[in-house]
C-alpha cells in the first residue's frame, strides 16, 4: 500500500540526531518550558520569517490563545471558513465568540473574500484565514479588507509551514499566526505541539501568560489561563527536524508538479497549482471528482491509500448548527466536501511511487 504518511521511513541520519536530542533532554533534568523550548521558539520565529514565537501544546490552543490575547470573547463574531480542520472553528467557540462561516473559492477551497464581506456585522472582530492544504490564502485582499473595517486578520498556518504570499511569509500578514506540529504536518513532532508567531511584544507577553495558567509572576493568576505548555522533548525533536524542512518542502513541490502534470482523467480535477510556487507547500495534494467515493475504492484496489479533507464542512457539525453564515449559502464548500480526495503526499515518496499513484488515478474506469 502506498500510504498517506509513513513515519517509519524517516532517514537513519535524522533518527540518530533525534536519539541524541532525546538523550540531551533526558540528561538535562528539565522537561517542560526550558532551554530547548526557548531555542526552538527563536529558531522557529527565524525560519518562518516571523519576529516572535511562543510554543504551546497544539495548533488549536495556538488559535484560542491568540484570539483571547486579542481580547476576543463572548459577544464577538469571528468570520472563518467551513472547509478546515474542525479545530479552527472549535478554537473560536472556546473563546466564547461566535464563528460566522463564509464560503470558499472553488479553485483553491480557501476562504473567498467576497463571501467574507457578506458575513461582516457590527459585532465582527476578526477574520481567520486558513492556508488550506499548504497554500497561502488571499491575504493581500483580506489584509486590506480587515484594515479598512478595523478587524484583526488571523492566520491558521497549521498546514502552511514556509508558504509565502507576494514574497511575504504566512504568519506575518495578520495579528498572529497559529501553527500546529501534529505529526502529519509539514513540520511535526512525536506527539502534540504548536506555536503562535507575532510581531507584537504585547501579544507575545499575553500568550506566554495564557499558556501557563494565566500566571503573571509565579503563583499570581490575574486571568483564566490554560495549561498549554510545549515540552522539552518535543522542542528538541522539532529543532532537529527543522534543519530538514526546506529540503522536504522542495520534495513536496516536486511530487505535486509530477501529480499535476501526470493526472489526466475526464472525471478527476487537480486543484490548480499557483503560478507563484512559493505560495504552496503542499501539505496535502487534493483532487476532486463527482465520483469521489468510486475513485477512492478504485485507488484502494490499486494499493493507493487516500483520505478526505474534509468530508463534513463545519456548518454541518452539531456545535455549529445555528451559527450565522453567508446569506448566499455555502454551496462551494458543500460541493467541495462531497468531491475532494487527498492523494499520498510526503517527502519520502519515491519517483516510482508517484508514477504508480498517477497511473492508478488515470486508470479509473470512466462512467
Ligand atoms: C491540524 C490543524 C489544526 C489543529 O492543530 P492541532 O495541533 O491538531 O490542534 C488547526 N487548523 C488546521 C487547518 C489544521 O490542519
Amino acid at each position: 500500500m502506498i500510504q498517506m504518511n509513513d513515519f517509519k521511513r524517516d532517514d537513519e541520519a535524522l533518527l540518530q540526531s533525534e536519539l541524541a536530542a532525546t538523550e540531551r533532554v533526558l540528561r538535562s533534568g528539565w522537561w517542560i518550558l526550558g532551554p530547548e523550548v526557548a531555542a526552538f521558539e527563536r529558531e522557529w520565529a527565524e525560519w518562518s520569517g516571523n519576529d516572535r514565537a511562543v510554543g504551546v501544546a497544539n495548533g488549536m490552543d495556538a488559535l484560542e490563545i491568540g484570539l483571547r490575547a486579542l481580547g476576543i470573547g463572548p459577544g464577538d463574531e469571528v468570520v472563518t471558513t467551513p472547509m478546515t480542520a474542525f479545530a479552527t472553528v472549535l478554537a473560536i467557540l472556546r473563546t466564547g465568540a461566535e464563528p460566522v462561516l463564509a464560503d470558499i473559492d472553488p479553485d483553491t477551497a480557501i476562504l473567498d473574500p467576497e463571501s467574507v464581506a457578506r458575513c461582516l456585522s457590527a459585532r465582527t472582530r476578526a477574520v481567520v484565514v486558513v492556508h488550506l492544504y499548504g497554500q497561502a490564502g488571499p491575504v493581500e485582499v483580506l489584509s486590506a479588507l480587515c484594515a479598512d473595517r478595523g478587524l484583526h486578520l488571523v492566520e491558521d498556518c497549521a498546514q502552511a509551514h514556509g508558504a509565502r504570499a507576494s514574497g511575504r511569509p504566512c504568519g506575518t500578514w495578520g495579528a498572529f499566526g497559529g501553527w500546529s506540529f501534529y505529526p502529519t504536518k509539514n513540520l511535526g513532532c512525536i506527539g502534540d505541539g504548536g506555536a503562535l508567531t507575532t510581531s507584537s511584544a504585547d501579544l507575545e507577553e499575553k500568550a506566554r501568560r495564557l499558556r501557563n495558567y494565566g500566571q503573571s509572576v509565579r503563583y499570581h493568576h490575574p486571568e483564566i489561563g490554560l495549561n498549554s505548555r510545549l515540552d522539552e522533548l518535543q522542542a528538541a525533536i522539532l529543532r532537529e527536524r527543522l534543519t530538514h524542512l526546506s529540503a522536504w518542502t522542495e520534495r513536496r513541490r516536486t511530487v505535486a508538479r509530477a501529480y499535476a502534470d501526470g493526472i489526466r482523467h475526464p472525471e478527476v480535477q487537480v486543484l490548480p497549482l499557483p503560478a507563484d510556487r512559493e505560495r504552496h507547500v503542499h501539505h496535502l495534494f487534493v483532487v476532486t471528482s463527482p465520483r469521489r467515493d468510486a475513485l477512492q475504492a478504485h485507488l484502494k484496489a490499486c494499493g493507493v491509500e487516500s483520505l478526505l479533507h474534509y468530508p463534513v464542512p463545519a456548518h454541518l457539525q452539531e456545535p455549529c448548527r445555528t451559527v450565522r453564515r453567508d446569506p448566499l449559502g455555502l454551496g462551494n464548500a458543500e460541493r467541495h466536501a462531497g468531491e475532494c480526495l487527498s492523494l499520498p503526499m510526503h517527502p519520502a515518496l519515491s519517483g516510482s511511487e508517484v508514477a504508480s499513484v498517477v497511473a492508478a488515478v488515470n486508470a479509473f474506469p470512466p462512467s
